[in-house]
């Protein structure tokens, strides 16, 4: 059995230890130490990482109540010098420990159990067996982080199995050998075994992001301490780049936002027109000798338009085409079945991507002009 030091002090990113066996794997080598700071993955947090004797150990687990350090190059028995990376760590423990606040709240408050909790290395997710509301999830937001400005403590141990019985602490699960106790103060008890900060205070801010419903519970997308500073910075850099876009304050970039979409939408109405007058225009003064016509910065909407007009207008099968990258889009318009056979024989000489029916066709053809003349007379 390894001894756990992150059971003892989860502040701990330094320690000495002796290495007891190293085990060459299919890809690198794990060590048993005699003692460990380094967390091992489990209760939905990731393992730690670090290095032993200046080796870098890229995954931790546990079996059998040992601890196996993952490292690709060789380390040799006897003392061992170990660091752990415990920036990462801490924002782990700043997120997890957050993460026993809510879910103690919404345990409390509305007697909902956590069923899922995912701690990955940018966002963390934590699932509940009822549904909350956003009013709901605001209100559990704003009582998590009382907590933190109560500065409220954290505490962890292993209750004898008497004691035990009477406490009255949340499980996720049933647990096999010993049960690991961490209880926040006038908030939680839970069941436990990674390690946690030793007072709110030090998990800076618990931040509610999104939420979506979830086997008719709900999952909530959550950060905390440096996670939420880094999702604040991104935020407010994406605020400060659309605000001094708009020349409107941060503030309001919704609302600018929302009156420049009506703008656009008000713009695509009227464009809209126009090009209907422009095609009825076209359609009006063509050259009924020919197949088709060719026109700049037509969308495949407009060339469908023009076409249907040119076809409705004169009869057999008409074309419009517009220059795009790689080729020309297309409409064509005609009689079904004429128009069905016409579009066959096109795809065995052209290399068209595209199709439709009921008389009218349309996508893409990979040609120069000299290539497409040859079956349509512009
Ligand atoms: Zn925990």
């Amino acid at each position: 059995m390894t001894e756990r030091l992150y059971e003892i002090d989860s502040h701990i990113s330094e320690f000495d230890a002796q290495i007891i066996s190293v085990t060459k794997t299919e890809d690198g080598y794990i060590t048993v130490l005699d003692r460990t700071a380094f967390f091992p993955e489990g209760g939905g947090q990731a393992s730690d990482t670090g290095a032993i004797n200046g080796v870098s150990v890229d995954y931790v687990f546990m079996d059998n109540n040992v601890i196996y350090h993952c490292t690709k190059e060789p380390l040799e028995k006897g003392k061992a010098k170990c660091i752990l990376d415990f920036d990462r760590r801490f924002a782990f423990m700043q997120n997890h420990s957050g993460e026993h606040i809510v879910s103690g709240i919404v345990n409390e408050k509305y007697g909902f159990d956590n069923v899922g909790f995912h701690l990955g290395e940018d966002f963390v997710t934590l699932d509940f067996n009822g549904v909350l509301s956003r009013a709901q999830l605001d209100e559990i937001e704003y009582e998590a982080n009382k907590r933190v400005w109560q500065n409220v403590k954290f505490k962890a141990w292993y209750p004898s199995k008497e004691e035990l019985q009477k406490l009255p602490y949340r499980s996720k699960k049933e647990i096999d050998g010993d049960i690991r106790i961490v209880q926040i103060e006038n908030t939680d008890m839970c069941a436990c075994c990674a390690p946690h900060v030793k007072e709110a205070g030090e998990i800076g801010i618990i931040k509610l992001l999104d939420f979506e419903a979830l086997r008719g519970g709900i999952r909530i997308f959550m950060k905390c301490g440096e996670f939420a500073l880094k999702d604040y910075r991104n935020k407010y850099e994406n605020a400060l780049k659309i605000s001094a876009t708009l020349a409107a304050k941060q503030n309001s970039i919704a609302d600018v936002v929302l009156q420049l979409e009506k703008k656009y939408e008000d713009e695509k109405h009227k464009v809209s027109a126009l090009n209907k007058r422009i095609t009825d225009n076209i359609v009006k003064g063509f050259n009924t000798e020919l197949d088709g016509v060719i026109e700049e910065n037509f969308e495949i909407k407009e060339l469908q338009m023009l076409a249907d007009g040119l076809h409705k207008t004169y009869g057999g099968i008409k074309s419009a085409f517009s220059k795009c990258d790689g080729g020309y889009n297309f409409a064509i318009c005609g009689d079904v079945e004429s128009l069905d056979e016409f579009f066959k024989y096109l795809k065995t000489k052209l290399n068209i991507r595209g199709g439709g029916r009921n008389g009218m066709v349309q996508g893409c053809v990979f040609a120069d002009m000299s290539e497409i003349s040859k079956y349509f007379k512009f």
